[in-house]
């Protein structure tokens, strides 16, 4: 591998060529069953073909003007989303963490315009990951990727999921402006927040004037079986959201929802992006929310996830040597290992299968939401195989 990369990233050895549907073919010739879909973006797959057309048409006719003009596309888009969500405006930008950094820069301004600057603080949770600019990783709190980046911002609170006092108490406090939540924590390990816990912190939020920000980059867009994770929460819609990832099916865009309360202070010249919401995402971002919102998709990944949920919940209870637990939503999937993650990332490889690590030594399973009921299957054999192989070199090795 050549040393003119930044180092920061551990990457496997599989250098894909060629993608198809939930198939992947590397240049050895090996081909993979893809579990990983780039962490959760090809929701349609690889090359779908009403992706590949909208990008193909709009290159040939516009690839990119500047936000101070009006954008093919990002009106529809943007009413699109609104229709389909709790939300009035839309702001576009090009990654996960751009859109976190929207919403928080969205709750504070709100805070500010209604006469209130003080409430700054933003509440977050152990285990969260809202990606990478400064404000992202102080607001997820995790140490890991915080070190030697220099003092910790002020204005971000970390909580425990569980610590419902002190959720309590912080909401309670005069200096909170928001608080951030991944409907279904990704990164920390497929960890779906419950219907109640959700709905709680809407009433307790609405009630102290706090607003409720959800991170729905990873889980959102279809992956639970609903649009949005948090529509299998009534009552719990979220003041701002972001959302990226599935939303451009692999071609990088992102976006910040908001009511239009919410969005109060984000007056002209308060936020914006040279790149942002530009004419061939919102090409490929039209083409995937038409196809992302078809109800009968909707269904189809609620039913994989619901294969899936059965098929491994069955294996696990096979190998508890290797596995203890299968959680998350619809095909948001962690299956906890006894085992190291890393190791078990490896040997699914070599079983033709590829799957994501995770918080609290998950695998995740994060296949295209197109995936057949027959690819379920195969996922499900080859990690199989990749459990008795693990078990037969614990045998060896001992
Ligand atoms: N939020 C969540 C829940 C994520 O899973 C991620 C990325 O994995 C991000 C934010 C950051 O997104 P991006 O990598 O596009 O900046």
């Amino acid at each position: 591998m050549s040393d003119a990369l930044m180092g920061v990233y551990n990457r496997a050895p599989v250098e894909v060529e060629r993608g198809e549907g939930v198939w992947l073919h590397a240049r050895d010739g090996q081909t993979y069953l893809d579990c990983v879909s780039g962490i959760a973006t090809n929701a349609l797959g690889h090359c779908h073909p009403g992706l590949v057309a909208a990008l193909r048409d709009q290159a040939e006719r516009l690839w990119h003007v500047s936000n101070i003009f009006r954008i093919p596309g990002q009106e529809d888009l943007a009413e699109k989303l609104t229709r389909a969500s709790f939300a009035d405006v839309v702001f576009f930008a090009n990654s996960g963490t751009e859109a976190i950094e929207c919403a928080i820069k969205t709750a504070r301004r709100h805070h500010a315009a209604k006469g209130n600057p003080e409430r700054i603080d933003v509440i977050g949770f152990a285990g969260s990951f809202h990606g990478r600019t400064y404000a992202a990783v102080n607001a997820s709190g995790n140490p890991g990727y915080l070190d030697g980046f220099g003092p910790r911002l002020p204005g971000y609170v970390q909580l425990s999921l569980d610590d419902a006092a002190g959720l309590a108490a912080a909401i309670a406090a005069p200096t909170t402006a928001a608080v951030l939540v991944e409907p279904v924590q990704g990164e920390g390990g497929a960890r779906a927040l419950s219907v109640e816990w959700l709905q709680a912190l809407k009433a307790m939020a609405r009630a102290a004037g706090v607003l409720v920000i959800h991170d729905e980059v990873q889980c959102g867009m279809g992956r639970t079986g609903r649009l949005f994770a948090h529509q299998w929460a009534p009552g719990a819609e979220p003041d701002i959201m972001a959302i990226a990832k599935a939303m451009g099916g692999g071609f990088p865009m992102a976006a910040c929802l908001a009511t239009r309360d919410a969005a109060q202070g984000m007056v002209v010249g308060t936020h914006g992006t040279t790149f942002g919401g530009n004419p061939l995402a919102m090409a490929v971002g039209n083409a995937a929310f038409d196809l992302l919102a078809d109800p009968a998709l909707l269904a189809h990944a609620q039913k994989m996830g619901d294969r899936f949920a059965a098929g491994l919940n069955a294996l696990v209870a096979g190998y508890r040597d290797v596995a203890v637990d299968v959680r998350g939503k619809g095909l948001l999937i962690g299956v906890k290992l006894v085992v190291n993650n890393r190791e078990m990332m490896a040997t699914a490889r070599e079983h033709g299968l590829l799957v994501a690590g995770g918080g609290e030594n998950c695998i995740r399973l994060l296949p295209p939401l197109i995936i057949t009921e027959r690819e379920v299957d195969t996922a499900i054999d080859r990690l199989a195989m990749a459990f008795a192989t693990t078990r037969r070199r614990m045998a060896q090795a001992a």
